[in-house]
Order: structure tokens, then sequence, then C-alpha cells
């Protein structure tokens, strides 16, 4: 009789064309193999052993925060179930956990948006406390159509299945997307200075920073960056969207569509071709600027610009800029977190962030259905002989077994 054996094909090579060192790490132990063609990771005995293990204490993370594990193999079950039990069972069939092949659904329904908040960030903390990992945290993002965005991260290689550009404080160990919330506002070049006069200034051809900084022997953080767009209001008429950053940072089109939404009712942002440009704000193209925008322009500016003193703006008149303008004396507009994150920026416990990647290891994120359908799930509500209960908010997301195994057989970055 033959002896049984398990077939773990421990190796020195790593596999072909494989360039994650999670990946490369578990063929060498001989837990998985790797198929080159279509980029499949196929777990033998003893990393399917690490993949279960992982989804168990995913499983449980969850349903310690109230999350019920349940086996209904599609959305539109789970929620068929909130619906048929939430009248008697209320939270208890509000929240559910799913294992879906390699990943974790995670759906739940909740009247207002703090209960939602508080819900995902309870999920997050816990599942990264079960995994027990230094490595993996949990980073707030800002996307398209949802509330508020929670992605669990850790550090990785550039290439790395799942990477994604970041920021990484290497004094907290803080991670960041450049899309995420931020409330630094940063030292201003000559806040010592005092406040010169506004005048301007000739540039002919300077319609770039670079020119610009070049033609008045400038740096960069005395320049100001003005991108015009449109958006759509309540009754689907157009109307321009002024954003302002400082030269040396860039516009988050996520978080200014947030904003829009959230503050002035516009959707559906977009970038203004030149006709309607010409139409909305008149000939500035290239030379736009904060001072002088005619008033049914809306105006929002960055955290960035809090303080600014004697930089150079657009004059909205091509071939001319201002110079010595400050901030507010000659421009006030609503002031915002509007900027993605950069190389440089510095963090709240005086460290400063710098690049790096980072895996995407899941995401929860919570959208208001009473606004629009996600079209994916349908918002949770009942009557009973009082009155109608509406559960809007809805928190939304996977979390992949498959990523955090390769993440934690991956070589620290
Ligand atoms: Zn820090």
């Amino acid at each position: 009789m033959s002896e049984r054996k398990t077939l773990v094909p421990k190796t020195d090579n790593p596999p072909a064309k494989a360039r994650d060192s999670g990946i490369i790490n578990l063929v060498k132990a001989g837990k998985a193999a790797y198929n080159a063609k279509n980029g499949e990771l196929l777990f033998l005995p003893e990393g399917e052993l690490a993949l279960r293990g992982v989804k168990t204490t995913l499983g449980a993370a969850l349903e310690a925060e109230g999350f019920q594990k349940v086996d209904c193999a599609s959305d539109d079950a789970i929620f068929s179930v909130a619906e048929r039990f939430a009248r008697e069972w209320d939270e208890a069939a509000r929240a559910f956990c799913e294992e879906r092949g390699r990943e974790l659904r995670i759906i739940s329904w909740d009247s207002d948006a703090g209960a939602s908040f508080a819900r995902a960030e309870r999920a997050m903390k816990s599942i990264v406390s079960e995994l027990g990992e230094s490595a993996f945290t949990f980073v707030e993002d800002v996307t398209p159509n949802a509330a508020r965005t929670f992605v669990l991260a850790a550090r990785c290689e550039a290439g790395d299945t799942g990477a994604r550009a970041g920021f990484f404080c290497e004094s907290c160990g803080s991670l960041r997307f450049p899309d995420s919330p931020f409330d630094y506002t940063p030292r201003q070049p000559g806040a010592d200075e005092p406040e010169g006069v506004l005048e301007d200034v000739e540039t002919p051809g300077a319609n770039t920073i670079a020119e610009l900084c070049s033609q008045l022997s400038i740096d960069v953080p005395r320049t100001l960056k003005a991108m015009l767009y449109v958006a759509s209001d309540g009754d689907s008429k157009c109307r321009a969207v002024a954003s302002f950053v400082r030269g040396d940072y860039n516009l988050s089109m996520n978080k200014l569509a947030g904003w829009l939404e959230r503050e002035r009712g516009l959707t559906g942002l977009r970038s203004a071709d030149k006709a309607e440009l010409h139409e909305l704000v008149g000939e500035v193209a290239g030379y736009c600027g904060p001072v002088g925008m005619p008033p049914r322009v809306v105006m929002v500016g960055d955290l960035s610009l809090v303080g600014s003193k004697n930089t150079v703006v657009g004059a909205n008149h091509p071939g001319y800029h201002k110079k010595c303008c400050c901030h507010p004396r000659d421009f006030d507009p609503p002031i915002a977190d509007i900027a993605q994150a950069a190389s440089g920026t510095p963090c709240s416990c005086g460290g400063i962030y710098k690049a790096c990647c980072a895996r995407e290891l899941g995401r929860l994120a919570i959208a208001d259905l009473s606004k629009a359908e996600n079209g994916k799930v349908k918002k949770l509500s009942y009557r009973d002989r009082v009155c109608a209960h509406d559960f809007p908010f809805l928190l939304d997301g996977t979390v992949s077994a498959e990523r955090i195994t390769m993440a934690r057989h991956a070589d620290a970055p």
C-alpha cells in the first residue's frame, strides 16, 4: 500500500511571469500553483488551509460586530431575508455577511448616516484587529456615488495584485490614498511678508504653471491652479464651476464632485468644452483666476489656499496674471478639502507623507439610497401599525480572502 502524501510541491523556482512576491512565496512554499496565462492563483492543500483560515477569521470579526453569517448565494436573496424578518427582528435582520468564493460579501441597512458610518468603522476595526497583522490598516477614501468609503489596505510593491498609488507616513504608519479626506492646511510661503499691491502683469504665452514660474522667477507654491468644469443643477441646467488649488497641489475630482453635490446640489461634474467655457465665463482659457469671476460661476477653493500671500493668479484676461494676490483679502470663495494628497504633505503627527503603493484588500462603501438607487441592492423599508420604517443607508462591500492571503505571504515593502 502506498503512503498517503499531501500535495506540497515546494520549489526554489519562482513561477513564470508572476511579479507579486505574495504569489511567488505561495508557489515556492508549495501552497499554490500559478496560471501565468490568466493570472489565476490555484490554491493547493496548504494554501487552501490558509485561505480558509482567513475566511473564518473575517467571518468571526464581522459576527462579533452583529453581522449575521448567512449562505443565501445572492444580494437579492439577502435582501429578501432582510425584508421578511426586519419588522420582527429589527437590527438582527439588517446586517449580513456571506462567503462568496474567495471573498466575503458584506451588506447592511441603517436608518441614518451616522449609524451606517459607525457600523462600517466597527466592522473595519474588528477585521484589522482579528487579522492581527500590523501591516494591515483601513483608510478612508472618497469615491463617486458613495457617502463614505473605507478601504482595507496593506503597503506593497508596485505591480502587486490590487496595488494602488498611496502615501505613507513613516513616523506614525498612517496610510492614505490620493483622494483620502484631509484636514491639514499647509504653511504658506511668504507667510511673514507684508501684503503687496494687487496688480496686473503681462505674461504672454504663460498658460502653464512651469512657463509662468519661469517668466516671473517664482516657485510653484506661489502660484494658484484654476480649473473650470460644468455641473448640472436640479433643473438640468449647466452651471460653470471654478475650482482653485495651490499650484503644487492637484485637484481631486472625486472630492470636488462630492462637495458640489452636498453643498450646492450639483451633479454630473465634467470637463467643459471650449464653446461652453466661452459662453459661461468668457475668453479666459489658461488665464482663469479667482479675482473677478462672473458671479454666476460656482467657486470653491482648496484648504491649500487658506492664508496664501502674494501669489500669482490668472487675471481672467488672455496674456495677463495678477501679482500679490492674498487670501482672503482679494478672493474669499467657500473653502473645502478638494485637493489630492501629495508626496511631501505633512502628517498630523509631524511626519511627512511619501509616495508608496498599497494593496487594496477590501472595501466598504456607504450609499444613501433615498437619493439614488445604486442599481445593485435595494432600499429596505417596512410598515408596521404605527408608521413606515425606512433604512436607506446601505453599507455594501467585499473583503478578499485571496488578497489577504497574498498580502500575508508577501515580502515587506
Ligand atoms: Zn504620521
